[in-house]
Parts: structure tokens; C-alpha cells; sequence
């Protein structure tokens, strides 16, 4: 059996009176496609958002490989997140003064890398994602749809390990929602990513590789990957 390569250990995580998570467990191998189910209000994105760093949980562990989130330092997380996870978000969390190809080639600038090359590689991930025609368009200017592939394109342009998504197709009619997900699937599937995605759509976990449902905080049911 390979090792996980992100796992949440009996974390629990509180909004005020509101227990989020209370002891989830969850580990992800390397290459898997994991979708994590479940009721509205189950702690599914609380649960992602502490796989990603984003949030500290109270108690339990989070690890990445070998490392545990919270022996890391504020700045380690920020640099492992923009190195190596990818993060996309329901609403894409576009920057609205940003057209397409700057908001894509934001994670290479925030990475010392020459702005040529990272307006290349941008433009190249805008295309994979069938975004092109939306290069140079702000993100008020684009449709559900077209704003998810450009944050899709984001997530990706930095070869992330692991990528995060929140629902990616939450937004979206059934058509562009397929599109949209196929494109990020095919993508990850192709570059060895790991992913972990949030969604109450059958369709969607029905593309996974595994399905993993969340009730209460708690995980439920875990079927083994035949
Ligand atoms: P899901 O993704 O399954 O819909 P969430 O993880 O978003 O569930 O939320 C789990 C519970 O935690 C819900 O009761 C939600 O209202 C609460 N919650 C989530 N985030 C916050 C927050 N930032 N502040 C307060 N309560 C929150």
C-alpha cells in the first residue's frame, strides 16, 4: 500500500458552538481522484480547507508526506500551498481587476518568475482548459463557466501535487459543469496530480476514483478503492 500523500487525523474543527468536523479522518493516496459527499453542512469544505492549510484545526493532525501542517510556520504553509497545492474555490475568486491570462499568471509572479514566461505559460494553460478566447477579458466580462476554467487554469499553472476543489462545479448548468470537470479530471489525471474535491453532484463523485461520504463532521463511509 502507498502512502498517503495528504491525511487528516481525527481533526476537529469549531465555529464558535458549531462543531465542524469532530475527529475526521481521511487519508489520500498519490494520483487519486477523492470526492468527499455529503449533506449541506456535513464540514465537507471545513474538512478541505484543513487538507489545504487554509484552516488550523483545534485537535487531531494534518500531513503533507512526512509533515505536519501545524509544526509548520505560517510562511512554510503559505510557500507549501503556492508550490504545491492547487486551490479552486466555487466562485473561481478571480481577481476582478485581473483579465484572464494576468489572473493565471499571478501564481508565477508570486514565484519570482519572469513575466514573459509566465504570460506563456498562462496562456497555455488558458488553452488546454478551452479559455482562450477569454485571455484577455475581465472576469466580469466572462460567463460561470468560462470564469471556473481560468481558475481551474490557475490552480493548475504551477504543476501543483494536490489540488483542491471546492464544488468546482457548483456554479454551473449541467453542460459547462461536465466540461468544466472533464477538463480539470483530464488535466490531473494526465500530469499525476492528486485531487480532492468537494461536491454534492452524483455525477461528479461518480468520476472519482473513490467517494468518501461526510455526515456530522464525521466521515462514514470509506469503500475500498477495488
Ligand atoms: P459543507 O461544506 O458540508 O456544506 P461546511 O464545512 O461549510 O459544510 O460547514 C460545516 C458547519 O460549520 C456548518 O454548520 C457551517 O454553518 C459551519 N461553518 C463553516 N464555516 C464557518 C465559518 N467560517 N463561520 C461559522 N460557521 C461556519
Amino acid at each position: 500500500m502507498s502512502e498517503a500523500v495528504v491525511e487528516a487525523r481525527a481533526v476537529r474543527k469549531a465555529f464558535g458552538r458549531t462543531e465542524a468536523l469532530r475527529g475526521t479522518s481521511l487519508a489520500v493516496e498519490e494520483g487519486e481522484v477523492v470526492a468527499v459527499t455529503g449533506p449541506s453542512g456535513s464540514g465537507k469544505s471545513t474538512l478541505l480547507l484543513c487538507l489545504a492549510g487554509v484552516l488550523r484545526p483545534e485537535a487531531g493532525e494534518v500531513w503533507y508526506d512526512a509533515r505536519k501542517l501545524s509544526d509548520l510556520s505560517e510562511n512554510d504553509r503559505t510557500r507549501l500551498r503556492r508550490r504545491e497545492f492547487g486551490l479552486v474555490l466555487q466562485f473561481g475568486q478571480l481577481v476582478p481587476e485581473l483579465t484572464a491570462v494576468q489572473n493565471v499568471a499571478l501564481p508565477l509572479l508570486l514565484e519570482k518568475h519572469d513575466r514573459r514566461a509566465a504570460t506563456t505559460m498562462a496562456t497555455g494553460w488558458l488553452e488546454r482548459l478551452g479559455a482562450l478566447d477569454v485571455a484577455d477579458a475581465l472576469p466580469g466580462e466572462m460567463s460561470g463557466g468560462e470564469g471556473q476554467r481560468v481558475a481551474i487554469a490557475r490552480a493548475l499553472v504551477t504543476g501543483p501535487r494536490v489540488i483542491f476543489a471546492d464544488e468546482p462545479t457548483g456554479a454551473l448548468d449541467t453542460v459547462s459543469g461536465e466540461h468544466v470537470l472533464a477538463a480539470l479530471l483530464t488535466t490531473a489525471r494526465e500530469s499525476g496530480a492528486t485531487v480532492v474535491m468537494v461536491t454534492h453532484d452524483n455525477r461528479v463523485a461518480a468520476s472519482a476514483d473513490r467517494e468518501v461520504v461526510i455526515r456530522d463532521g464525521v466521515v462514514e463511509l470509506t469503500p475500498v478503492i477495488s
